[in-house]
């Protein structure tokens, strides 16, 4: 169908705007708006009638909308004023009355050509923040979308959130790595709990998250551990890696040399960051897919002293076997029940008095530490325990360190727009 012929479809539904003509067409020719377009189209059509087409009355299919493309600019751009940001995109709901104008001309018109309102909205109010405020747009990850909801007649902003990689060190034992609910009352506040809801009073992401939320004026932080340590378990060394995510920032550019120091005086020496870095959100799922490589310190005890080379020998013998295990009982509950086959990259003695030791041990990601040295009741072949002949505990255990070189790479200071 000609041209001409589409346009003069479309001019005989009625009243009708430049910009909702000019959109019938917009995939006929580049490097002019949908306006420019709509006037051009009007002109030869009113020459070829010999008259004038007029567009005096309200356009039937925006109802007037792209004559307010300046007031839902203005009013985003109030919006926006609220919050920091680098780049934005604009999107819109459509309300259900123009969708329906929208279709009728289409169906009426037989256009091919055609864009939908949204995507020249989405455009055009785009240009005006753009031009007014010297922001730009990011179609891929846009700080703030700006969304124009045409059925309630405002503005919605969704804030998206800013990602900050670290480090930790937990220097004391018995705290979490996240709130834990009360087994009891499920987190609502019991007698057993004393009406805390929880089953520790503190966690290493609670003690992060303050100087954080004051920091970016954020509304939440979730806190995306590398794995996690037992609770009775110190981090020390370089520390284990994770990511927060700060929820609806105000602010996404701060000084993370401050951040670092609030949060380490706010955790008043229960655990320290460091490294303290921005990076896009690809970095959660790196971090927290990481089956990395740790270095234990264990205090060990000997049901029965036994002599320093039967011990060396079977650290010795740890390194050279692959460990299988089955899922120990104290995380069948979270865990599925099979068998996993694990390595010891290095054992070491460290020191041995009577019956106890201390030993450093270097081993795959997903192998349970504890169950390495006692057994676990024949769970885990070969142990420690099973090696020397007598029965071994655990009596205290430090992380040194959480290895990262497969995800280091995913990690890098986060992408210039
Ligand atoms: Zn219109
Ligand atoms: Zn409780």
């Amino acid at each position: 169908m000609d041209l001409l012929d589409v346009a003069a479809k479309v001019l005989d539904q009625g009243p009708i705007c430049d910009n909702c003509l000019g959109r019938q067409f917009a995939k006929l020719s580049t490097g002019l708006s949908n306006k420019e377009r709509g006037v051009a189209i009007r002109t030869v059509l009113a020459m070829l009638r010999d008259k004038e087409i007029h567009k005096a009355e309200k356009c039937w299919v925006c109802n007037g909308l792209f004559d307010t493309l300046d007031v839902w600019a203005q009013r985003a751009i109030k919006a926006l004023s609220g919050y920091e940001y680098d780049t934005f995109l604009v999107g819109t709901k459509v309300s259900g009355l123009l969708a329906e104008n929208e279709e009728i001309l289409w169906a009426e018109s037989g256009t091919t050509h055609a864009e939908p309102l949204k995507s020249e909205l989405n455009r055009e109010v785009g240009k005006l923040i753009w031009s007014k405020t010297g922001k730009e747009v990011s179609f891929e990850r846009p700080d703030i979308v700006v969304m124009l909801d045409l059925a309630e007649n405002k503005v919605e902003l969704q804030v998206n959130p800013i990602f900050i990689y670290g480090k930790y060190r937990k220097l004391i034992r018995g705290i979490p790595q996240t709130a834990w609910p009360c087994p009891q009352c499920g987190g609502k506040g019991c007698e057993s709990c004393n009406y805390t809801g929880k089953m520790y009073q503190m966690s290493i992401a609670e003690l992060i998250a303050p100087p954080v939320i004051k920091l970016s004026g954020g509304t939440d932080v979730v806190f995306h551990g590398a794995g996690r340590e037992d609770v009775d378990a110190r981090m020390l060394g370089t520390g284990r890696p994770f990511v927060l995510e700060v929820k609806e920032p105000v602010r996404r550019h701060f000084d993370l040399a401050k951040l670092r120091d609030e949060i380490n005086k706010h955790a008043n020496d229960k655990v320290k960051v460091r490294n303290l870095k921005f990076v896009d959100k690809e970095a959660v799922e790196a971090v927290k897919s990481e089956y990395a490589d740790k270095v234990y310190r264990l205090r060990i005890i000997f049901k029965k002293a036994i002599p320093r080379e039967k011990l060396e020998a079977a650290l010795d013998k740890l390194t050279k076997t692959a460990i299988k295990q089955r899922t120990p009982l104290r995380v069948a509950h979270r865990r599925a029940d099979k068998i996993r086959t694990k390595r010891v990259r290095s054992a070491a003695l460290k020191a041995m008095s009577d019956n106890r030791a201390t030993i450093y041990i270097e081993c795959e990601g997903g192998l349970y530490i504890k169950e390495l040295i006692s057994g676990d009741d024949g769970r885990t072949k070969p142990s420690l325990s099973g090696l020397v002949g007598t029965d071994v505990q655990v009596l205290e255990l430090d992380v040194m360190e959480v290895k990262e070189a497969s995800h280091a790479k995913v990690l890098r200071n986060k992408k210039k727009k």
